[in-house]
């Protein structure tokens, strides 16, 4: 099943079939990354770079600041929710702001 799955003003906004879905507001938490050299990150989201969907996972690559050790760059693959599909494909988010995140590895 196709789905659009966009970024949207600047990458602030990630959009899935024409909804807002997700924005860059948020600390991330990433374990299992290669974003910097700590064991967990705490990486502030500047602008989502690249959306992708892997149905039904929506995932991005994002651009951010560690705050704990300051390193700046862009994210591998990172999983943002998934579609439902029992549920009129319903975004569901990934409880972001409490959960720790691992990225997919970039094969
Ligand atoms: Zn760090």
């Amino acid at each position: 099943m196709a789905q659009a799955v966009h970024q949207l003003d600047d990458g602030a906004w990630v959009s899935v079939n024409d909804r807002r879905v997700v924005n860059v507001s948020d600390l991330w938490r990433l374990s299992d990354h290669e974003f910097c050299s700590c064991s967990v990150a705490d990486v502030l989201v500047e602008g989502f770079v690249e959306v992708g969907v892997d149905y039904p996972t929506v995932d991005v690559r994002f651009a951010g600041q560690c705050i704990a050790c300051g390193a700046e760059g862009v994210s591998g693959w990172v999983p943002v929710g998934r579609i439902d599909p029992e549920d009129d494909d319903r975004f569901r988010p990934v409880a972001n702001a409490d959960a720790i995140i691992s990225p997919r590895p970039t094969a």
